[in-house]
């Protein structure tokens, strides 16, 4: 059935756009199964579309081919999503081996601002600690009961650190002091965190640096958000694109941030060029498709191979039911003037969701 589905023409018709995360350099797999990958399962991905004769086309010239009816079989693109320090420590390694063109969908806050991304490191601190108490809770404005156990337990406390912050107004470092905080009342060495450059994003060097070596740079917002106002909104693609500098010109393709999009959204996109956005509701994308909601595969540790190749052949995209990702509008999503920091609150927001 693969074989036949993957030489189908319905197949040679349509472009399979995969969405990554994290790679881990350590254990963030299993913490977030969903957001990490071990690095060796995502060789073996790599591995299947090479033995498989996947053509592994650029994002844009897949969207362009896409259009004009002249795709190869077996067509798909990879992105990225965020441009973590990861990627360029744990992915770009495995990516060398194969020489797959890549785009990565870069955030820029915390890529201008290097110091880990403040919701997800909580989260983070929190799992390690899962079997500790948390002392001098108040001190963090936290109330007891306390659960450190449960992935919902510490899911409410981050929620609760991540309204506090934006009600305060807090900037991205004083959000850092409070990380750091938080780390040291649960005896987890933060300094070692920092130093590690775990959750951190891609700084601007190391974007030019892979941007010469021939990765593609797209767009994601610069605070990972997606504000319900036009000027706000608009400004976030204008500062991601000021801050990916030169690359900024070449930056037309988007991801929206959480997978959150709107029917406005589109005009919005368009009056700033941009030409395709991609979803995380999973799909293979066609002619017929919107521009603007490109469906992806987001692939993730708990994908079997199976399952992964079911959808390179398109095979499971026809036996899927449930396709979109949850819409689910984070509070904080339509007042981002309230605070210039950055949230991306979507990482840590649902464990089985989708960045
Ligand atoms: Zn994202």
């Amino acid at each position: 059935m693969f074989r036949l589905a993957v030489n189908s023409q319905w197949r040679k018709k349509r472009l399979l756009i995969l969405c990554y995360h994290g790679i881990s350099r350590f254990d963030e797999h299993l913490w977030r199964p969903r957001l990490y990958m071990h690095p060796e399962v995502f060789r073996q991905r790599l591995e299947i579309l090479k033995q498989g004769g996947y053509n592994v086309l650029p994002l844009g010239e897949g969207l362009r081919r896409l259009q004009a009816g002249e795709l190869p079989s077996k067509s798909l693109a990879i992105t990225f999503d965020d441009g973590g320090y990861d990627f360029y420590a744990a992915a770009l390694p495995v990516i060398k081996d194969y020489g797959f063109p890549i785009t990565v969908y870069q955030t820029t806050y915390y890529s201008d601002h290097q110091i880990p991304v403040f919701n997800v490191v909580c989260s983070y601190l929190l799992w390690k600690a899962q079997d500790r108490v948390l002392r001098d809770p108040k001190e963090l404005g936290l109330a007891e009961p306390l659960d450190l156990k449960t992935d919902s337990g510490r899911m409410r406390i981050v929620r609760k650190l991540v309204v506090d912050a934006e009600a305060r107004n807090l900037t991205g470092f004083q959000k850092n002091d409070l990380a750091a905080k938080l780390a040291e009342s649960l005896e987890i060495s933060y300094d070692e965190i920092v130093s590690s450059r775990m959750f951190q994003l891609m700084n601007r060097s190391e974007v030019d640096e892979l941007a010469a070596a021939g990765i593609d740079f797209q767009l994601h917002t610069h605070r990972h958000r997606t504000p319900l106002e036009e000027g706000l909104f608009r400004k976030e693609i204008q500062d991601n694109r000021r801050s990916l500098r030169k690359l900024g010109e070449t930056a037309i393709h988007f991801c929206y941030p959480s997978g959150i999009y709107r029917p406005e959204f589109r005009s919005w996109l368009q009056m700033e060029n941009v030409v395709s956005a991609t979803t995380c509701d999973s799909g293979l994308a066609s002619r017929r498709s919107n521009p603007f909601l490109l469906p992806r595969l987001v692939d993730t540790s708990d994908r079997s191979t199976l399952e992964f190749e079911g959808w390179l052949t398109g095979l499971a995209s026809l036996l899927t039911v449930r396709k979109a990702a949850p819409q689910i509008i984070p509070a904080a999503a339509g007042s981002a003037s309230r605070s210039a920091d950055a949230d991306q609150s979507a990482l840590v927001r649902k464990p089985g969701g989708n960045d």
